[in-house]
């Protein structure tokens, strides 16, 4: 049983011309839900994805160069608008300072509380379609030698190159069937662009590869968890920082007896932490790893006895 929360908000319905899903779970959830907290400023801004791109409201823009991160919180205007917290660029679009624009995200909850309905529905386990992956996956961009990752694991995960030099990952579902796959661009920003219509929240990246084993490492990125499995660390992604509740039961059926969380070293990966630990329970054994704070993920740690120490050393809650 999931619940499906419809925002009926009048404005909401005129503006989009649809009724808005949001995830009550990720509402529930202690953190700043940036989708309503844009939408109630009536920042048209496109549901259901987490990276997106609009026309940059602070200049004369015809080609989307705003890009937003909701999961991160962050923004960035390519034509050199701005760019930081999501804060910042609501303190620029409507011009309060930094106190007001922290009054406004203690006080938006309460408005959109006060605008929905829950109606619970039955989850339908339907198979994600299957996609073909119109890239050449007989060839990776060189720039992913130079983070140490070898030719065999290029292999193992069937990658590929884009146009634009991207590293094509694709997604494969537990069955094995391709649902997608995964840009990872060398400099550009976002770092990951995902294959339209892939429902990330729906896979657990890198599932097909796991064999029976004492433990699994979970990660946010499809790169950490190629860098755990080429150094001998089972590993999934999520594919973000926040855990669905389908993969929660994804990852409780993996031939495992213990996850260990290996989330990204910064604020969007503690509040993923704190995510996961509730949804996990105490329905398995459960740890996480403490990434010391020179480095930013499990990617980052080069060395295959830092890594080691790094998984030997997790904690229990
Ligand atoms: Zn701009």
């Amino acid at each position: 049983m999931t619940h499906i929360v419809f925002n009926v908000a009048q404005h909401s319905q005129t503006v989009f011309g649809r009724k808005l899903m949001v995830s009550y779970t990720a509402y529930r959830a202690a953190m700043i839900d940036w989708t309503q907290a844009l939408l109630n400023l009536n920042i048209d801004i496109p549901v259901g994805s987490d990276e997106l791109s609009i026309l940059c409201p602070f200049h004369d823009d015809t080609s989307e160069s705003c890009s937003i991160n909701l999961e991160k919180g962050v923004w960035i205007c390519f034509a050199g608008c701005g760019q930081g917290s999501l804060k910042s660029f609501i303190e620029q679009y409507k011009q309060w300072d930094f106190k007001q624009v922290n009054q406004y995200l203690v006080s938006y909850k309460d408005t959109y509380n006060k605008k929905l309905f829950i109606v619970p529905t039955t989850e339908v386990d339907e198979e994600l379609p299957m996609v073909k992956i119109p890239y050449n996956l007989g060839a990776v961009p060189r720039w992913i030698f130079d983070r140490q990752f070898t030719k065999q694991t290029m292999k193992k995960w069937n990658c590929g190159v884009s146009a634009a030099n991207g590293l094509i990952i694709p997604v494969h579902d537990k069955a094995v069937r391709t649902v997608g796959w995964i840009t990872r661009q060398e400099k550009q920003i976002p770092k990951y662009l995902y294959s339209r219509g892939l429902k990330k929240s729906h896979v657990l990246f890198g599932q097909p590869h796991v064999q029976k084993t004492n433990y699994v490492c979970v990660t946010e990125g499809p790169l950490d968890t190629m860098w755990l499995d080429q150094l001998g660390f089972p590993s999934v992604a999520l594919l973000g920082m926040s855990m669905s509740e389908k993969q929660r039961d994804l990852l409780l059926t993996l031939p495992t007896n213990e996850l260990i969380l290996c989330l990204d070293n910064d604020e969007a990966g503690q509040r993923g932490l704190k995510r996961a630990m509730s949804l996990l329970g105490n329905k398995i054994k459960v740890s996480y790893i403490n990434i010391p704070k020179e480095y930013k993920d499990v990617q980052d740690i080069k060395s295959y006895d830092i890594l080691s120490n790094v998984i030997k050393n997790k904690r229990y809650w």
